[in-house]
């Protein structure tokens, strides 16, 4: 198998019906880089900032920051790398940060909530990445934006930085996009002015899920009773592909399951063109998007969502064995 994926490296996935489908890959490290050229990734869809917060004890400086996303866009080369920013609270915690008493972490102070209330360190990762960005193009994604203000809020952030960047002299990126997770079912109900704001959205599938059955995405015993190929959850994802379609919004896919291939390939069905998922995924990934045929793939899933099949996947897998 492993030599399949290496004779497919460096093809494009595109379906038997001809659909190109990107797939990216998710990285937080800069020993993730090197994965970009073994595994194929077109770039990293969604690099996770707080990791390099997380492993140390104490708040990293500035120029460190602007050190290490330099050597990230480097490393990437012609490849985009989304930078998202820092996402703390709920399962992650900062060791040098006071912990706050919660009782619903996940539901409570954490990611862009944190960024927009207390904008101090916000501020200073804008500034890092736009200066490890010099010259270069920037693209900046902010999680768990969960309504239409939030997003307006960091982009003016976005705004300001760059302003003040200029004003100091330092050259700044060649552009930038602003982009937005959205991990929780209120942002699919936004007004369609935020969906043509937004330079792009990426579905944050591991949170989206837990807010969407309401299942803890750490508690095993609740989080295996719903599929992400259940079929409210796919019509809530058509939703999406149907409102960022109308504005001509690219959309992306960057939880677990944009690396699983059933998982994957039914999420392109649906619309969703760019799937980011860890390297080692990019491969049994391809080859199955490269086996399958995206319009006979919806009418299937459309055809188990009108039985009123709770999950489509046992009549996705038959028409997958098939193949
Ligand atoms: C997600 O929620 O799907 C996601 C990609 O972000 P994280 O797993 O870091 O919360
Ligand atoms: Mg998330």
């Amino acid at each position: 198998a492993k030599e399949r994926y290496a004779s497919i490296r460096d093809k494009e996935a595109v379906t038997v019906d001809g659909k190109r489908i990107h797939m990216m890959m998710n990285a937080g490290l800069m020993a993730d880089l090197p994965s970009l050229g073994t595994s194929g990734a077109e770039g990293v869809g969604l690099f996770r900032t707080e990791l390099q917060f997380l492993i140390r004890n104490q708040m990293p400086k500035r120029a460190e920051l602007v050190e290490s996303y330099e050597r990230v866009l480097t490393a990437a080369g012609e490849k985009r790398v989304v930078f998202r920013t820092l996402d703390i609270g709920s399962d992650k915690v900062l060791p040098y940060m006071k912990p706050t008493d919660e009782p619903n972490p996940a539901l409570g102070w954490r990611a862009i909530r944190v960024g927009l209330d207390k904008p101090g360190v916000m501020r200073m990762q804008l500034q890092a990445l736009m200066r490890a960005a010099k010259g270069r193009p920037l693209t900046i994604m902010f999680p768990f934006v969960a309504q239409f203000e939030e997003y307006r809020q960091a982009r003016r952030e976005v705004d300001k930085t760059l302003e003040r960047e200029r004003k100091l002299g330092h050259v700044l990126p060649e552009s930038i996009e602003v982009g937005a997770m959205l991990e929780t079912p209120s942002l699919g109900f936004a007004p369609l002015k935020f969906f043509e704001e937004v330079d792009f959205v990426s579905i944050g599938g591991n949170d989206l899920k837990q807010f969407f059955f309401a299942a803890d995405r750490e508690n095993e015993r609740v989080r295996k009773r719903y599929d992400t190929l259940n079929a409210s959850f796919l019509s809530f994802i058509e939703r999406v592909v149907e409102r960022c379609d109308m504005c001509d919004t690219p959309l992306s896919f960057c939880g677990e399951d944009a690396g699983r291939p059933i998982e994957a390939v039914c999420l392109a069905a649906m619309g969703i063109r760019y799937l980011s998922m860890r390297p080692a995924s990019i491969g049994p990934v391809k080859s199955l998007m490269m086996r399958v045929d995206l319009g006979e793939l919806r009418k299937v899933i459309s055809d188990a969502r009108h039985r009123g099949e709770q999950s489509v996947r046992p009549s996705v897998i038959r028409y997958l064995r098939e193949l």
